[in-house]
């Protein structure tokens, strides 16, 4: 890896690699590129792996039993508390994104948060069994190729009575207004999603943090369907990474985001 190469590329595997990123892009694609470049160049253009942090493994061993419990509902056949534990634990021994260096007895500790996130959630009756989804992780797209932009793709985790759920673990309670305003990227690509493979206008939008304290809770923030002007905004921003992508200008954008960043080092050699 040289971070020293990070402006225009010029092998021709990475120009065939920029070519690819620019016909499709997902929220979190445009999201990590819009924050930072030079992350965005570090993981999807140089492809550098990290391991995978604790926090991120929780996150996805949570996700996989909440796939399962509402799969099990839409095929109405519920999942019992002790099948959806299985489904934890085999999620947590799952490595094949990647294993976690543990701190010595940081493992148990974090397997525990992680179950009684999910445990809180589902006694807490936030997914009736009895009600079935309308979608659970379902793959879709968006072929903007109409308005001179990348294919939008994602995965929506779950639809239910024409709401649009997604699914957040947090070390803290989220602030409603702020994270309306923090995950809009990925609220209005989901609505465009939705509304370009239904021809209908998504009832609303609701975000499910599951929060990480002494004593686990669930925040739910619930917003109106997707307006004009964050649909403009989502285009315009679109256009950005696709103005961007094309300049190869790789620059960094250090701020309070760096505190989490896997490349920090990687960074601090760049010029
Ligand atoms: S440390 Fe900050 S500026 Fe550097 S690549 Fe990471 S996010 Fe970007």
């Amino acid at each position: 890896m040289n971070p020293e190469a990070c402006s225009i590329p010029k092998e021709s595997g990475e120009r065939d690699l920029l070519n690819d990123l620019q016909q499709t892009v997902s929220a979190s694609r445009l999201g990590l590129f819009l924050q930072c470049r030079l992350k965005f160049y570090f993981r999807y253009v140089l492809r550098l792996k990290k391991p995978k942090t604790p926090s991120l493994h929780v996150g996805s061993s949570v996700h996989a039993v909440l796939k399962s419990w509402n799969k099990a509902r839409w095929l109405q056949q519920p999942l019992t508390l002790k099948q959806a534990h299985d489904v934890f634990l085999d999620a947590w021994a799952d490595t094949s994104e990647g294993s976690v260096t543990w701190e010595p007895g940081e493992e148990n500790n974090e397997i525990t948060t992680g179950w009684r996130l999910v445990d809180t959630y589902l006694r807490e009756s936030h997914l009736p069994a009895e009600l079935k989804p309308d979608a659970v992780e379902v793959p879709i797209e968006a072929d903007l190729h109409h308005r001179g932009l990348p294919k939008l793709i994602g995965v929506l985790d779950l639809v239910q009575q024409q709401q649009i759920i997604d699914y957040k673990t947090s070390a803290t309670t989220p602030n409603a207004e702020k994270v309306v305003h923090t995950t809009e990227i990925q609220t209005s690509a989901y609505a465009i999603l939705y509304r370009h493979n239904t021809g209908q206008q998504e009832a609303g939008l609701q975000l499910h943090h599951l929060v990480k304290l002494k004593n686990p809770k669930v925040v739910i923030t619930a917003m109106p369907p997707m307006s004009q002007p964050q649909e403009s905004r989502l285009y315009r921003q679109m256009e950005a990474y696709l103005n961007g992508l094309q300049h190869g200008q790789f620059v960094p954008s250090p701020g309070m985001h760096c505190a989490s960043c896997e490349f920090f080092d990687e960074c601090r050699h760049w010029h």
